[in-house]
């Protein structure tokens, strides 16, 4: 039979109003830039990766996790919850494993957004939020930060009785800022328990500030929270895809409706578990992150540029100039940055604190192009 190929395949219209993820020069892989650039090395600090790489304890535990891919993994991931959950002083009923946070954050969405509903979301901030709240059908109501932080009081005198859920990114992507520890108390006491507050700790073991607390330490008295983290960031396994949400077991038993049993795949799991374990690498990437933050600030306000106190692996950046052709200038020499038009704030950029030599070069870079382009 010949059938008529002028047909459209319709796509089922609450996910045909949302444009699928288009991917920004910012966000290719170091190999796809490699080729692009035509530069034998890449300096990539657009995606706020650690630098230094997995643990070495990690990959040999992914290496031995690959002669075991003919067979299924476990579907719970057991061992590496345990491992969490002995971490975070919770029990295994509070905590669910995700394909990366990404899905922890579509998963959220999807397990308590019904078409209509609002969610808020502070701008700027982390993207998938506002994908994952439109794929679910929400109308979605940005609030503004306030100098660079998100601010928690305009959210809360913004709530309606259609509100469902509020995304908070703390410390904040982009701008490297934390909401201080009575702030989020204050919060949490304040946000009806019928509206889901979800807590995005992508960030969280780059923190020094003392105002800092993680919600994990509230997730027993609001039944309301869930508290999202990676292994994308600080564990260095961003490919590996490794995510987990945690909250009461009510709040993780919701989101297992929508869980898919293989979820995590098991190179993955294998990896974060022995990563979880490796507090040396921790420290080291911790500490590597810190001295080349402190030079990246010192030197960026030598040259003119105003820098956003971070308390993450990144740094929000006012160059002055044209972000967007800042970063044309600096791939000519292999380096990627994360531009501001995407936050709506075109001189500013988003950088990640890469390896030493990294940030030297940037800088010497920079040293080079801010005058051409002021
Ligand atoms: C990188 C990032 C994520 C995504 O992490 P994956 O685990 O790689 O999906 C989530 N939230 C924030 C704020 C991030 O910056």
């Amino acid at each position: 039979m010949v059938r008529d190929t002028r047909i459209p395949v319709q796509g089922r219209s609450q996910i045909m109003a949302v444009n699928p993820f288009v991917p920004d020069i910012a966000d290719l892989s170091h190999v796809q830039l490699k080729e692009l650039l035509g530069v034998s090395r890449v300096v990539k600090l657009s995606m706020n990766e650690n630098p230094l790489g997995p643990s070495p304890k990690a990959i040999a535990a992914m290496e031995k996790a690959l002669r075991s891919l003919n067979c299924y993994s476990d579907c719970e991931g057991h061992e590496l919850k345990e491992k969490i959950c002995a971490r975070l002083g919770v029990t295994g009923e509070q905590v669910i494993l995700s394909n990366g946070a990404d899905e922890m954050i579509f998963l959220a969405a999807h397990a308590f957004v019904e078409p209509g509903d609002e969610v808020m979301i502070p701008f700027p901030t982390f993207g998938s939020y506002f994908w994952a709240s439109a794929l679910a059908g929400a109308r979605i109501l940005q609030v503004p930060l306030k100098d660079f932080c998100i601010d928690t009081r305009s959210i809360l005198s913004a709530l309606t009785e259609k509100t469902r859920l509020i995304f908070l990114c703390n410390p904040n992507n982009p701008t490297g800022t934390i909401v201080q520890r009575r702030e989020l108390e204050y919060f949490l006491e304040h946000v009806s328990e019928k509206i889901v507050v979800v807590l995005d700790e992508a960030y969280v073991d780059y923190v020094m500030s003392q105002d800092y607390v993680s919600g994990v330490k509230f997730i027993n008295s609001y039944p309301n929270l869930l508290v999202i983290r990676t292994f994308s960031k600080i564990h260095s396994l961003a490919s590996a895809r490794v995510g987990y949400g945690v909250g009461t077991p009510e709040m993780i038993s919701v989101i297992n409706h929508c869980r898919l049993p293989f979820n995590v795949n098991y190179i993955g799991l294998a990896g974060a578990a022995a990563s979880i374990d490796d507090t040396e690498h921790l420290h080291r990437s911790r500490m590597l992150n810190y001295e080349g933050k402190k030079y990246l600030e010192q030197q960026l306000k030598r040259l003119g540029c105003s820098v956003v106190p971070s308390d993450t692996n990144f740094l929000f950046v006012d160059t002055g100039v044209d972000s967007r052709l800042l970063m044309e200038q600096l791939m000519k020499k292999g380096i990627v940055i994360r531009p501001g038009d995407g936050y709506k704030m075109p001189t500013y950029m988003r950088i990640s604190v890469g390896l030493p030599e990294d940030c030297h070069f940037l800088i010497e870079s920079l040293e080079e192009i801010l005058p051409l382009l002021r």
